[in-house]
Parts: C-alpha cells; structure tokens; sequence
C-alpha cells in the first residue's frame, strides 16, 4: 500500500532537478519511502509555496520592508517519524513577529509558522497512529517522550524539541525544506505559512474532524498557551481573582480559560480601547487601560488589594512589572510573554518573602498537549471555551507580510492564512 495520497505528486529529483526547478543541482539527499517496499527508497521531492524570512530586523512597515518572501521551494518526503501534512489554516502570531523582528533570534533562512492545522496527507515510515485524512494540529514543541521533562509529564520542556526548535531541524535532527538545493531551516518543527509541511508525528495531535480547521490552528498555540497557564499552571480556583495583562491572542485565550474555570473577578488590561471592549464581551468584569497612570491601583482596588493570580502576556518587563504590583499579598504572578532576550526583572525580594509571593514563568501553557487538546476541544465544542471569537479574519499566503503589519499595530487579534483548497471539508 504507498503511504501517500499524491502518488506522484513527490516526483523524481533525478527527473524534476532538470528544467523545472528554478536552480541547478542534485537533491540527492531527499528521500521518499513506500511502506509496501520496505527498505526500497527513491530520491524525492514535492514543490510547495511558503513564506519563508531570508533576513532578521526589517524595518516597518512589512507591506513595504516585505521581509517574508513567497517562494516556490522543495519539500522532501517524510522520513522515519515523521508526517506530510497539507496546511488548511495557519495563525499569524506574536511569537511569528519576534522572530521577524529579530527579539527572538532564529537561523536563516527560515520557513516560519507554528500555529496551524491541518489533513494528514503522507507518512513516513514507523508512524503507524495516524491516517491519511486525519485533521491534526501542530504544537510548536515536539516532545521526545523519553527525556526528563517528558518522563516527569513536562512535555513543554523537553530538551531534545527545544535543542531542535533552537537549531530550526525538526526532532530527528532532519531540515526537510530546500531552497536552490541549500536547506531552508523549520520554525518551531512546523513552518506552517506554507500550503504543506513535514512534521514530526510528535509535532501532531489528532483533532476531531467536526472543528473547523481555521479555529483548530488557534489551538497549537495561542489556546494551549493562554488556557494552559490558567488551569496548569496558575491552577486558578472557582471564585479567585485574576488579571490578565496584555490581550493578544494568548491573553485573550487565558481570559476564556478564567471564565471557563470558574474564576470571580477578572480584570482585563490592555493598551488598546478596542481589546479592552472585546474582552468585557468574553467575560471580563473589569477592564483597565494600562496607559492610565494608576492602573495597578485601580486593579488593587477593585479587588481589594489585589488578585489572587495576575498573568502577564505583553512581553515586556514593565508589564510584568505592574502584573506583578497587581498580585495581592500570598498570590501568583505567572508570565507568559516573550520579551527580547536581554529584559531583566526587578523584584523587590522582601515583598516575595514577607508576603509569600509566587513568581512563576509558564512556556507552552505547562501543557500535555495529547491530554489538553481534546479537553480544550471539547470545552469548544460545549460552547465554554469561544475561541472563534479571537478570529479578525482570514487572509491569503501573498498578504501575509500586511497581515503582520496589522497584528504589530494591535488592530487584530488572530489572522488566519488559509489555504482552502486544502481542506476536503472546507474551513467554515
Ligand atoms: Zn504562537
Ligand atoms: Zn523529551
């Protein structure tokens, strides 16, 4: 039985090398595998378009810098391990920004996107959980499953996904991106601006095929971080107080996660009137302008001397700064941003001592994503957990470079780039 639904599609490098691709060059190194050939390979390759970041720090905005190029470039097949995935939707992030902008170095040439969902459409070798046609969603930390973090069930942690993610291979070590037969790095094991993607299986969870893969997307990322840090790592009770400070699409996320667990007051603090207004239709009971010279007191005050748990998801140390001034005595201050990565933190130490002040950083919402997903999905499918609410639009692969100048500019929450064809069940 051939693995693949595209027979054909992955044509012969030693027949495609020649005329068709826009470079000279052997591609000898890519390899596709037939499971009903065992040990039988042949060279291959597909073609795919992705967005792919030649050079960090361009300046704004990208509509004209255009630091995120659309090219043609090859996709090898999946090796052991690992699955082709055809894009459906894939969500424009924050995290994306960082690494365009250079706060969060990464190797370049780099194909980036790790907020997306998909349909399985080929698999490598030893993946025997999966199905052609299955609709998955990518979690932008694979996890090995055998080293410490993943032993103790801190599959975010684990050491060999971030020594991959930090070198921009997937898991196994293998660049399977190619431009003028030069390797393209991965963002994150995903690089999901791009109509396919190989992955490692370990990348993947399996998703209901009822959801629509556009609201799937925002799970891998955006939901997995900002619920998790409400119910994993925050813990958050029925009837306590939060803030939420910064609402992005993770902030946001963590202020359905708060509703959705039951927590009294939540106070929602932003720069942007308009996201303070959207976060008061999601459940928030207080919203706070933090360009207001007393906001941290204004939230002291409106809960009585401040919340029992503060999230920080700005990414700057003076947001985390106030989250931490707007925890009370004995409560828990958690960030999630991702500042550049020379910002540091004063805190006052007696103030963690005499009151019993938890500080704690949360990556990935302390996630286990084979566990949290279908519970996020479920919470979704119940009506508790809205997260098509955070959708502003959907936009296509050539407007991408726009799309990141309206989220830089606070005037969107989730942009999704879809790739509609690659949905047999459409994105509605
Ligand atoms: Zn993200
Ligand atoms: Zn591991």
């Amino acid at each position: 039985m051939l693995i693949s639904e595209y027979d054909g599609m992955f044509g012969d490098a030693r027949q495609t090398s020649r005329g068709q691709l826009p470079c000279a060059g052997g591609l000898k190194r890519l390899i596709w595998t037939r499971r009903d050939e065992g040990a039988g390979r042949e060279d291959s390759q597909m073609k795919i378009k992705a967005a792919i970041l030649h050079e960090r720090g361009a300046s704004l905005p990208y509509a004209a810098s255009r630091p995120l190029r659309i090219e043609e470039i090859e996709l090898a097949a999946p090796g052991p391990g690992e699955v082709l995935v055809r894009i459906a939707a894939a969500g424009l992030c924050h995290s994306d920004l960082s690494v365009i902008n250079g706060d969060r170095p990464r190797p370049t040439p780099m194909a980036i996107g790790h907020e997306a969902a998909g349909v399985v459409a080929a698999l490598g070798p030893d993946v025997a959980d999966l199905e052609i046609g299955d609709h998955v969603v990518m979690v932008f930390m694979p996890s090995c499953g055998h080293c410490l973090p993943c032993a103790e069930g801190r599959p975010a942690l684990c050491e060999p996904g971030a020594a991959a993610n930090g070198k921009g291979t997937l898991l196994s070590g293998a660049i399977r991106l190619f431009f003028c037969d030069e390797p393209v790095h991965h963002h994150l094991g995903c690089s999901a601006f791009a109509d396919h993607a190989v992955v490692s299986r370990r990348s993947l969870v399996k998703v209901d095929p009822d959801v629509p893969l556009a609201e799937v997307a925002l799970f891998g990322c955006a939901v997995l971080t900002g619920v998790g840090a409400v119910i994993n790592t925050a813990k958050v009770q029925a009837g306590q107080s939060v803030a939420i400070v910064g609402l992005g699409g993770v902030g946001l996320s963590a202020l359905l996660g708060a509703v959705a667990s039951g927590a009294g007051s939540i106070v929602a603090v932003d720069l942007s009137d308009e996201k303070l207004a959207l976060a008061r239709t999601l459940g928030a009971t207080a919203a706070i302008n933090a360009r207001e010279a007393d906001a941290v007191e204004q939230v002291r005050a409106l809960t009585g001397g401040g919340v029992d748990v503060a999230f920080e998801f700005a990414g700057s140390a003076r947001a985390l700064d106030a989250a931490y001034r707007m925890t009370r005595r004995g409560g828990t201050t958690v960030t999630a941003g991702l500042p550049p990565p020379e910002a540091a933190l004063a805190v006052n130490i007696v103030s963690l001592v005499a009151e019993e002040r938890t500080l704690k950083g949360s990556y990935i919402g302390t996630c286990v994503p084979l566990r949290d997903v279908p519970r996020y999905i479920a919470l979704y499918k119940a009506g508790r957990l809205p997260v098509d609410r955070l959708l502003s639009g959907v936009i296509s692969l050539d407007e991408i470079n726009e799309g990141f100048d309206r989220l830089q500019r606070g005037e969107v929450v989730r942009l999704v780039v879809a790739f509609p064809a690659a949905s047999p069940h459409g994105l509605a």
